[in-house]
C-alpha cells in the first residue's frame, strides 16, 4: 500500500488515456475540461469528431453481430443510420464525407469482418469495452474500441479516421494503446502484447508488439503523470487560488482547435481559430 505525505494510505488516482494526454498537452485545458465546476461551455461540434463517432459506432454495430450477418452493404447502411452533419461546412461537404465514410467502413468490413474475409482480424472479445485496472498508485481506465482474440492472445484495436496515416512507431509509442493492453491483461486474464491502429481512410493497419520492458516503460510514465495530476487536483480542490500556478496554459498551434479556447486569452492570442471542418481526412 502506498502512503501519502501525511502517512495515511494514498488515494488511488483514476486516469484515462485522454486525461493523461490532456495533462501532458496543456494543464489549463485539463483544469477547464475535468476540474472546473460548473463545467465551462465548450466550442461547437467539429466535423472530424462527428465523422469519427459515426464510423466508430457503425463498426461497433457490425462487429457486434455474428460474422454471417456482416456485409459491406450492411456496414454502409450503419453509417447512414448514424449520420450527422454537425460541424461540416455545408450540406455538400457533409454529403461528400458521408459517402466516403460509407466506402471506408464497407471496404474495411469486406477485408476484415465477413466470413471469408482475406484479412480476418480474429474473434471479437470486446467492443467499446470498458477496462479498469489498478496499477501502483493509479487506476487506469478507458474504453477500448475493440479487443480481438487471435490464437489465445488479446489484440487491442483502435480505429482512426483523421488526416494522418499512423505508422508502427505511432502504435508502439501510443500511451493509450499500452494502457489498454495492460488493463486488458488484468481484466480478461489473457496475454496481450499486440496493439493496432486501424486507419479507415487509407485502409492501413499500423501494428506493434509490446514486450514486458516497453509496457513497463509506458506504465511508469503513466504513473508519474497520474501522481502529478493527482497532487495538483488535490491542491486545487483544497484551494482554487492555485489554478493559475498549477494549471498554466501551454499556448501553441494546438490552440487553433482547442474546445475551451474561449476561456483562454493566451491560447486565442497564440493561434486563430480553425474552422469546425478543419482536420478532416483529405
Ligand atoms: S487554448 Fe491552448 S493554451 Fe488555452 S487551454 Fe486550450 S490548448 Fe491550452
Amino acid at each position: 500500500m502506498q502512503l501519502g505525505l501525511d502517512g495515511m494510505p494514498a488515494r488511488l488516482v483514476r486516469v484515462t488515456p485522454s486525461r493523461l494526454a490532456t495533462w501532458e498537452d496543456c494543464r489549463r485545458r485539463y483544469r477547464l475540461t475535468y476540474l472546473d465546476r460548473p463545467v465551462p461551455p465548450r466550442g461547437g461540434p467539429r466535423a472530424a469528431s462527428t465523422l469519427g463517432a459515426v464510423v466508430h459506432t457503425a463498426l461497433q454495430a457490425v462487429f457486434g453481430d455474428a460474422p454471417a450477418r456482416r456485409s459491406p452493404a450492411r456496414a454502409a447502411l450503419e453509417v447512414d443510420r448514424r449520420w450527422s452533419s454537425e460541424g461540416f461546412r455545408d450540406d455538400a461537404q457533409a454529403a461528400t464525407y458521408r459517402e466516403r465514410a460509407r466506402t471506408w467502413v464497407a471496404d474495411y468490413v469486406e477485408r476484415h469482418a465477413v466470413p471469408d474475409a482475406p484479412e480476418p482480424t480474429g474473434e471479437v472479445v470486446g467492443l467499446e469495452r470498458w477496462l479498469s485496472a489498478p496499477m501502483g498508485g493509479m487506476v487506469a481506465e478507458g474504453r477500448a474500441d475493440r479487443l480481438d482474440d487471435r490464437a489465445g492472445e488479446t489484440v487491442v484495436v483502435d480505429y482512426k479516421t483523421g488526416r494522418r496515416v499512423p505508422d508502427a512507431d505511432d502504435a508502439r509509442r501510443s500511451p493509450a494503446l499500452a494502457l489498454y493492453a495492460l488493463a486488458a491483461r488484468r481484466t480478461l486474464r489473457r496475454p496481450c502484447r499486440r496493439v493496432e491502429l486501424h486507419h479507415l481512410p487509407s485502409g492501413t493497419i499500423a501494428a506493434a508488439e509490446h514486450d514486458e520492458l516497453s509496457l513497463a516503460a509506458h506504465r511508469e510514465r503513466a504513473e508519474g503523470t497520474a501522481t502529478e495530476l493527482g497532487a495538483a487536483t488535490d491542491a486545487f480542490e483544497a484551494d482554487p487560488g492555485v489554478a493559475e500556478s498549477l494549471f498554466p496554459p501551454a499556448p501553441g498551434p494546438r490552440c487553433a482547435s482547442c474546445d475551451v479556447r474561449r476561456h483562454c486569452p493566451e491560447g486565442r492570442a497564440a493561434a486563430p481559430a480553425e474552422p469546425a471542418w478543419a482536420g478532416l481526412a483529405p
